[in-house]
This record gives structure tokens, sequence and C-alpha cells, in this order.
């Protein structure tokens, strides 16, 4: 059964109306397939099965993208990429080598094998996998010193979480709400002398002063710390 089929809606009397996707979603799968497209390469065997101007077979672009030539001005154009290889050497005319070079691209790049193979650039041997797929295309955001502490094995999902909107400055206080524009007295509900904002209810707050001692008596562990990374460095 066909995505398109898995979202179709019985409705009465036995007629089935297709629920069409939102131009959202092949907005996506557009993006989607050319980060995949962007990551692939042809290697070139006889050349019959690559598209001599759509296919990357001479780098990771092909000459249709590096010329930013059109589907409309490629009308008509059918060429395998065969036609430059004879007896399993390449044959380039002159004019097409030029051609080549001037889309910034290389015969010299061509990758060959006995068969025309699509393979996967970001793995070692060419074979794609979805996990290979999803670490190439993922949004790699800055390493934090905190992360292992947060994401590991050993914390509940629901903690870290927490943990995590703790770390990032994403909790609720009352400094984080005067920056969206709302105004407020703010006070420190535990204390009631400063402002209330992250660092102070986490590091600075006699109250929790008085509660990272406590804590620090009962796991054995030398308190006395004000921030983050100097209380890491103690457990
Ligand atoms: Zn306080």
């Amino acid at each position: 059964m066909s995505w398109l089929e898995k979202s179709a809606s019985r409705s009465g009397g036995g007629v089935i109306k297709l629920k069409p996707d939102p131009p959202s979603f092949y907005a996506e799968k557009r993006r989607a397939l050319n980060d995949i497209d962007s990551r692939s390469q042809w290697v070139v065997g006889l050349g019959s099965r690559i598209d001599f101007w759509r296919d990357r077979w001479a780098g990771t672009r092909s000459i249709q993208e590096a010329l930013h030539l059109t589907d409309r001005e490629l009308r008509g154009c059918s060429s395998r990429a065969s036609s430059i290889i004879g007896n399993g050497h390449i044959y380039c005319p002159p004019a097409i080598l030029e051609l080549i070079q001037k889309a910034g691209l290389s015969i010299n790049d061509m990758k060959r094998a006995k068969v025309d193979t699509l393979i996967w650039l970001p793995e070692l041997k060419g074979d794609f996998s979805t996990a290979s797929a999803f670490n190439a295309i993922r949004n790699k955001g800055v390493r934090v010193h905190w992360h292992r502490a947060v994401w590991n094995r050993f914390t509940h999902p629901k903690l870290a979480a927490n943990a995590w909107k703790l770390y990032s400055g994403r909790a609720a206080t009352d400094l984080a709400a005067k920056k969206k524009g709302i105004q407020l007295a703010s006070k420190c509900k535990l204390c009631r002398q400063q402002e209330e904002d992250l660092n102070h209810l986490l590091w600075q707050c006699d109250f929790v002063d008085k509660t990272w001692n406590w804590l620090a008596g009962k796991f054995k562990f030398r308190a006395g710390f004000r921030n983050s990374r100097d209380a890491m460095s103690r457990s």
C-alpha cells in the first residue's frame, strides 16, 4: 500500500476520498531528497545507466547543477555517460572536456568500477543506510560541556528534559518573562532578597546554598560551588 493510499479515508456510500498531503510535505520531501542526492555519486562502469547531464558522476554535482541549467534548457538532452566511454576507457572530445571543466568538474574525479553503481558518500563502503542518512543531514548543534551529565543511560528522560531546560536557560523564571516584555516586580520566592533569575535560583540564593551544603553532607562531596561546571567537577 502506498503512502497516498494509507492517507485515504472512507466516507459514506463506500466512496474513498483521498486526502492530499499538505504542500509543506512535498517541500520537506524535496529538501530531504536533495540532501540525499547531494551526498551520492555514481561510480561509472559502462555509463549506460547514468544521465550525462543530470546525474552526479564527475564529482558531487551534476553538470546541470554546476552550470545552473534548468530542466527546460535540458529538454531533449538525453545523452548517457556511456557516450564518452569506449572499451572501458574514457574518450572525451575536447569540446565536452572543456564543458566539464567550465562546470568546475573534472574527469579525474570520476570513480570507476565494472558496473554503474550509485554510492552513498558518507560511508566508506558507499552503502546507504537510514541511520547514516539521518546522521549526515541532521542539524548538529554546538556540543556543550554538560551533554553527558544530561543525556545518558542512567538518567530518566523526564529528569533529563528538566535538566536540559535548566542547563540551556529555558526555565520559566521572572527574568525569562521580563525578557519577553512582561512587566513584573520580581522577587526570589525563597529568600525574598533578590530578583528571580536562573543563576540566582541555582547557585546564588542563600536558601539554595544551604540546600547544596546539606546534599553535599548526605552524599559526601565538597560543596561551595557557584556554577554548573564547578558543581559537576565535584560529583
Ligand atoms: Zn533567593
